[in-house]
């Protein structure tokens, strides 16, 4: 217990204590934060123990134990500690260890075991292990607390070393400790099965399988190792299940981008009585958002605000970056506003769907507003207004806040950081800056950087920059087929055919693949989705002949087929000089036939929209009266009566 000792110093008395125990008339300001102020008198030793414990730190009571006006006793040590471990106050909790050691109760397990539980709670695993080494006995409560510690606080590794130790003394886990085992075993970012098929033919040995609790560990441990189907199994075999099982399977088919699983069970989990809770939507959310369906996700909100869950920070981020993600920056916005705690996710979530919109000065005004009361920014925070200033020309803001990150919030910048001011600079059409900044970053420049200077190259025409930037990229990352089309598709719009020929030979040669261009749209809680030339849908007809019409209709107000953007890769990108039809303009279609007039029309793409469907959008929103929506890679683009929203520039 040396260390200990050495360790901690007994607080002195610091109040106007000991005035004879009967008559102590405090002033109860002293001891609490929540009382009124006004004084009180105590009669009792025992409401004397429980006032004192349970007002401010509680630690006075030790004062008095000290001058033996109040006599020490395992109630009183553990009344302490717990509200140690409510406050996470690690100072206080080694005092009352220093005082324990004192008294009769040092070897005491029971007491042990909730200072070691304190340890924990209060985050200090050091103390914790200390304290278990030391230990003279331990049982399974000292155990499980230390494993679940480390299981707890991102030491899975040191928690699943406990273990075999543990059943090296002859010890027999619980469920709590099989739970914490197997939490450990589906921690970290990439986490693999072995320990936690281990632990798994444990439970099965000794009949902890068919446990609920021990079974939904199961149940996530495999969700998060991204086996999903020995999760399902796992679950299936449930004879009881809960709400936490239920979210342990969906979480994990939410992580893995199977969105329309993620739904079909929380559909399920309704169904069979089940309510759901915070992390059951949030998860939801986060599916609707990849997927781009506001109108499932809209009705789950409706669901959480029917079933009165109430809007806590992690969930209201999934629901704002929902209706963000899907075109509703204005939704967004409210939820934003009606959140009562906001994190610094929360703020960066209402910037990430303000930049990816194109609303750079809402970006910029809000983020100063951040700064204002006083949330500290993070990189990401930095990374959305760089972003915002990059898409709306705020060339010295900018530079400005690409300063301010290093210079007063001493965030080093990142390789994303850089690639936007490249692309700040590029799109600001000073490619000579750019291409300086890029020589002189202090880090070697990866693709992403070449790639920001290549695209502004081409939105500017400047083809040796252009080759000279994608020459890096294709060295750099020689999988990635967009610089290769780029710079193609620059080379064969000045009638450089040879280059471009080159470029594709090369693109080949590489076996460089390049990724099926899609289009999704949602109707009435449907998603669909497009290819190029799509043939295989049922309305495949009334589809073509739609657009048809449209396109005619266009035509008459000024739309001329831009074929330039294609001019290179054509077979290819989609085939569009064949048919002129790449997806958005199949979904649009298609979306024009199956929604009411006047509604807006939400359509994502997974590559850039094209100029020549980003021409022929802003006129059907003009003939149609529609305002449509399209999230491309790059942003978010809103066609409104003739124009859009990223001024054609993007
Ligand atoms: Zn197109
Ligand atoms: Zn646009």
């Amino acid at each position: 217990m040396s260390f200990m000792k050495r360790q901690i110093v007994c607080r002195q008395s610091n109040a106007a204590f000991g005035v004879g125990i009967r008559k102590l008339a405090l002033s109860a300001a002293d001891l609490t934060s929540d009382s009124e102020g006004q004084d009180w008198i105590i009669q009792d030793k025992d409401l004397l123990r429980k006032s004192l414990t349970e007002s401010g730190t509680g630690l006075h009571v030790l004062d008095l134990v000290n001058r033996a006006s109040l006599e020490a006793d395992r109630t009183l040590y553990s009344k302490l500690l717990n509200k140690c471990s409510q406050t996470g106050q690690l100072k206080q909790a080694t005092i009352v260890h220093a005082h324990m050691l004192t008294s009769q109760f040092n070897n005491d397990l029971p007491i042990l075991n909730t200072l070691l539980n304190t340890y924990v709670k209060c985050g200090s695993l050091d103390h914790a292990h200390h304290l278990f080494d030391e230990m003279p006995h331990r049982d399974l409560v000292t155990w499980t607390s230390l494993i679940s510690g480390y299981s707890q606080l991102d030491r899975p590794r040191e928690s699943l070393v406990l273990f075999p130790h543990m059943l090296r003394h002859g010890l027999v886990p619980n469920q709590f400790t099989l739970s914490s085992l197997l939490k450990a075993a589906g921690a970290g970012p990439d986490p693999d099965d072995r320990h936690g098929r281990q632990l798994h033919a444990y439970c099965f040995k000794c009949g902890f399988d068919s446990n609920v609790y021990v079974g939904t560990s199961l149940v996530d441990m495999y969700a998060r190792c991204g086996l999903m189907d020995d999760s399902q199994i796992i679950f299936d075999a449930l004879r009881t299940k809960n709400e936490v099982s239920w979210n342990a399977l969906i979480a994990g088919h939410a992580r893995k981008g199977q969105g329309e699983h993620a739904l079909r069970l929380f559909w399920n989990m309704l169904r069979g009585g089940f309510k759901p809770t915070h992390f059951t939507y949030s998860s939801v959310f986060t599916v609707c958002a990849s997927a781009g369906s506001m109108e499932q996700g809209k009705w789950v909100h409706s669901h959480m605000i029917k079933s009165g869950v109430n809007l806590v920070a992690f969930v209201g981020n999934t629901l704002l970056d929902m209706y963000a993600k899907s075109g509703s920056i204005e939704d967004a916005r409210k939820v934003f506003d009606r959140l009562v705690k906001r994190d610094v996710v929360s703020w960066n979530s209402m910037l990430t769907g303000y930049a990816q919109h194109g609303l750079g000065t809402e970006t910029v005004q809000l983020f100063e507003e951040m700064l204002r009361i006083g949330v500290q920014p993070n990189d990401i925070s930095f990374l959305c207004v760089l972003t915002a200033c990059s898409h709306s020309h705020l060339l010295d803001e900018g530079q400005y806040y690409f300063h301010l990150m290093r210079k007063k919030f001493k965030i080093e910048p990142q390789v994303f950081h850089y690639v936007t001011m490249v692309d700040l600079l590029g799109r600001a059409g000073l490619l000579d800056r750019a291409d300086k900044f890029i020589r002189e970053m202090p880090t070697e420049p990866t693709a992403a950087v070449w790639g920001a200077l290549l695209g502004a190259c081409r939105m500017h025409n400047n083809i040796d920059l252009g080759a000279y930037a994608a020459k890096w990229a294709f060295e750099l990352d020689p999988s990635d087929s967009g610089p290769y089309i780029i710079l193609a598709n620059m080379y064969a719009s000045a009638g450089r055919l040879n280059d471009a020929a080159k470029v594709r030979k090369m693109m080949k040669e590489g076996g460089v693949k390049k990724e099926p261009a899609c289009s999704w749209v949602e109707i009435e809680n449907a998603v669909h989705m497009f290819v190029a030339n799509d043939d295989a849908h049922p309305q495949r007809a009334e589809i073509y002949r739609r657009w048809e019409m449209i396109s005619k209709k266009i035509k008459e107000i000024g739309y001329v087929p831009d074929t330039s953007h294609v001019l290179f890769f054509v077979d290819q990108q989609e085939r569009e000089f064949k048919l002129q039809f790449h997806s958005e303009k199949i979904a649009l279609a298609f979306a024009l036939l199956n929604t009411p007039p006047g509604s807006t029309i939400r359509i994502k793409k997974n590559i850039r929209v094209c100029g020549d469907c980003h021409s022929a959008i802003k006129y059907v929103s003009k003939v149609e009266r529609r305002e449509i929506i399209v999230r491309d890679t790059n942003r978010f683009h809103h066609f409104r009566d003739g124009s859009c929203s990223c001024g054609d520039y993007w």
